[in-house]
């Protein structure tokens, strides 16, 4: 083992247990992984070790991850059906606030968002039942704290409720993606800050992870893409595949998350 990506849905609210609740989860693991000696450790970190074959096996590194980036990373928000809802960054604060220290570097997490507004704003009405829990305006706070750092999950998602998306063919899917035009956000979005992208459903294009990512680096300033194959990343880790695991499909309680830790 080397270095280990969690990801965690902050939507993901069916009630108040571990087993619904990524909130739950994710406080939980927290104080799990710090028991067991991991340090939260920055993606970007992980990400330039990985480019550099400098990832040290000695080190218990785990990298902090959400997708889809709504309100439900940064804002406490009352649930319409489950309550008061304590937001991933407050949970990632009150963390940092008992552990942060010597081993325990200040928590640095990465939220991967949906760059369009009107996508987003679809989005809340299909997905989050006209709840307005989507806009993008905690996006520079989050970046200039550091606690929470924005990254890139593509334009539209490619969603299937939307009208219609960046990519030219069948929604809801990403690994049609086979174009130029489709994978360069920078002429729709202009200059990009991310430099770490996520697939949209974990869904890989060959057209991405072997022409346009690799090819148009000057372009899109993309340094590394992330999946959710349930791998540890390792130095021999494609920086355009690297594997992550997730919540509630990878591990659904802490003792899977232990197991996990442990291989
Ligand atoms: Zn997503």
């Amino acid at each position: 083992m080397t270095a280990l990506i969690l990801t965690y849905y902050s939507m993901n609210i069916d009630g108040n247990e571990y087993s619904n609740n990524d909130h739950v989860a994710l406080s939980t693991d927290l104080r799990l992984l710090a028991a067991l000696g991991w340090t939260i450790t920055p993606l970007s970190t992980i990400v330039g070790a990985v480019i550099h074959r400098k990832l040290d096996p000695a080190n218990k590194w785990v990298a902090i991850t959400f997708d889809d980036g709504s309100w439900f990373d940064w804002y406490d928000l009352d649930h319409p059906t489950h309550g008061q809802q304590k937001s991933m960054a407050n949970i990632l604060r009150d963390f940092s606030q008992r552990h942060t220290g010597r081993s325990q570097p200040p928590i640095e997490a990465t939220s991967f968002v949906i760059a369009s507004p009107q996508a987003r704003a679809q989005l809340e009405v299909t997905c989050m039942a006209g709840h307005r829990w989507w806009s993008d305006e905690w996006w520079p706070q989050a970046q200039h704290e550091g606690v929470i750092r924005i990254q890139n999950h593509s334009w539209d998602h490619n969603h299937i409720s939307l009208d219609s998306t960046a990519v030219l063919h069948e929604k809801g899917r990403f690994s049609v993606v086979s174009t130029y035009q489709e994978a360069d956000l920078d002429s729709i979005c202009g200059a990009a800050t991310s430099t770490i992208f996520a697939y949209p459903y974990g869904e890989t294009s060959d057209f991405l992870v072997r022409e346009y990512l690799p090819g148009h680096m000057l372009e899109h300033r993309l340094t590394a893409a992330l999946t959710t194959k349930p791998e540890y990343v390792t130095n021999d880790s494609n920086r355009w595949l690297i594997p992550r695991f997730v919540c509630g499909c990878d591990w659904k309680s802490t003792e899977d998350l232990r197991t996990i830790l442990q291989r």
